[in-house]
């Protein structure tokens, strides 16, 4: 079985304990390669070639650190097939999302800053006619970034692009549940023209590779993606250093459907939103609220659609709906499920772990795309993060009652918001406290814009040029005329 290595100094490296991790296909829940399981020893050197590699690549043109990273896009679009094979295959995620979702994505990440450093601009002040002030904005030094399992390279290469771009070196640490992609990147950096030692990888257990990241005093930003749990973690870790922190964390998003919206097309946007990637994205519509006129039919024909999504191996062209990341995620969700029985919900279909879809995914970690009715809006099922094919739907009868739903919750990432009545879309948008707010439509992203969450899904902004300013460091200079 393959041997998923460190990326230390411009090599494959083995971990210096030797130790390797069991890399688990979540559709068979069987081995199928193995992870190196990095420790301290092991980021140490990792962070001391990103050190060493700083002086060059920071004073490296704009425009070679662009090429390098347009090229790098181009290797990976030339294996897009052999990416999206390998992140279905370590997610269990189906097939055809990995080949039209999250590699392309990743491409389209490289590509995006790869060109955006070209256009970046800083500010200057002119005061009266006494100084003229000007921000230089200047690569911070050591990264790291650290990220999850739910869209591997696509966010993994969402912050490898902005950091390097700028011209910082890097050691990012991916998730050990899906560390493949990563691991495939690694061995295209040198046919890029990555210089050794500008991007280290390091793989293992969270628990372990990183307190010895977000704890390292060479390391002076962090950029994280993750679970809440996770992120208050490393804030504790990384505060007395004063590292540079953007936290991306977890979400229980509300979706508001009024009577009087597009209702075939909020149907449409509420099962992609709400069951997409089995329900592994953060910004997954969790919770739907539907206005009291069109709350019954909308459930009626929402069911009906659910039931057909085809659940099976990832690896078949028309899985619509793959497995679960982990046999603990799964038990997870299965609980939650459960919670919400005892808690009075009425489970309108799915809520089982399914017979075996076939053979070879007899021991995988499926759960049916599950829809639960009737549950109180303040329960554990509507306020927590499932983030399983677990959705909950609601009925409202006021604008208040809505907004005072959709705030229900410690998290605030995103929303969405179907409704014809343009004053009323805007009036909603501004009282639903989340980082994004989407009006009739989900997920449709332009890198440009602010990314990321209030509350407790996270601090700090990524995306077009909030990346490039939070992955460098502004000084101003005052010159008196
Ligand atoms: P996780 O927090 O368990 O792990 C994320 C990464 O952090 C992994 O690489 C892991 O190895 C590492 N890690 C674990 N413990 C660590 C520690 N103590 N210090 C430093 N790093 C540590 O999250 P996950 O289960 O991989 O991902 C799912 C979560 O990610 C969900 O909560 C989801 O909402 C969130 N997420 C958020 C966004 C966003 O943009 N806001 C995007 C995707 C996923």
């Amino acid at each position: 079985m393959q041997h998923i290595k460190h990326f230390i100094d411009g090599e494959l490296v083995d971990p210096a304990s030797g130790s390797y991790l069991d890399n688990i296909e979540p559709a068979t829940g069987a081995a199928y390669s193995f992870v190196a399981d990095g420790d301290t020893e092991d980021v140490d050197r990792a962070v001391a070639a990103a050190v060493r590699a700083f002086p060059t690549w920071s004073v490296t043109p704009a425009e070679e650190r662009s090429q390098i990273l347009l090229k790098l896009a181009q290797l990976i679009e030339n294996r897009l097939e052999d990416f999206a094979r390998a992140e279905s295959v370590d997610t269990g995620k189906p097939i055809a999302a990995a080949r039209t979702i999250d590699i392309p994505r990743a491409i389209k990440n490289f590509r995006f800053f790869a060109t955006a450093i070209l256009h970046f601009q800083s500010e200057s002040h002119a005061t009266d006619h006494v100084a003229l002030n000007y921000t230089l904005r200047r690569p911070r030094g050591v990264a790291c970034l650290i990220s999850p399992w739910n869209l591997p390279l696509y966010l993994f290469s969402w912050k490898v692009a902005p950091a390097l771009a700028v011209g910082n070196t890097a050691i990012g640490k991916p998730s050990e549940l899906a560390p493949m992609t990563a691991f495939m990147l690694s061995e295209l950096c040198e046919e890029a023209g990555i210089p050794p030692g500008v991007l280290n990888i390091v793989h293992g257990l969270g628990r372990k590779v990183g307190p010895a990241l977000t704890e390292h005093p060479d390391i002076n930003t962090v950029s994280f993606t993750g679970g809440t749990a996770t992120g208050a973690d490393i804030a504790r870790r990384a505060g007395p250093t004063f590292k540079k922190l953007a936290l991306e964390l977890g979400g229980k998003n509300p979706n508001v459907i009024f009577a009087d919206a597009d209702l075939d097309a909020a149907l449409e946007a509420a099962i992609r939103s709400a069951f997409s990637n089995q329900g592994q994205v953060c910004l997954c519509g969790s919770r739907i609220f539907v206005e009291g006129a069109a709350y019954e039919s909308f459930v009626d024909r929402f069911v009906a659609e659910v039931r057909k999504l085809r659940l099976g191996d990832p690896l078949a062209p028309d899985t619509q709906q793959g497995a679960l990341i982990s046999r603990e995620h799964r038990d997870k969700v299965l609980r939650y499920i459960e919670l919400a029985s005892d808690d009075g919900g009425t489970i309108r279909c799915g809520g089982r772990a399914p017979n075996p879809v076939n053979d070879r995914c007899r021991d995988g970690f499926f759960v049916e795309p599950t829809v639960v009715t009737d549950l109180p809006v303040d329960c554990r099922v509507n306020r927590e993060e499932i983030f399983g094919p677990v959705v909950t739907i609601t009925p409202f009868e006021t604008e208040d009652e809505v907004v005072s739903y959709a705030n229900d919750t410690d998290y605030g990432l995103s929303a969405s918001l179907w409704t014809e009545n343009l004053s009323r879309a805007h009036r909603i948008a501004d009282r639903i406290a989340c980082g994004t707010i989407w009006v009739n439509c989900w997920m449709l992203r332009d890198l440009r814009v602010p990314f990321g969450g209030m509350k407790h899904s996270g601090v700090g902004r990524e995306g077009g040029e909030e990346a490039l300013r939070f992955f460098t460091e502004p000084k101003n200079i005052c010159v008196k005329l």
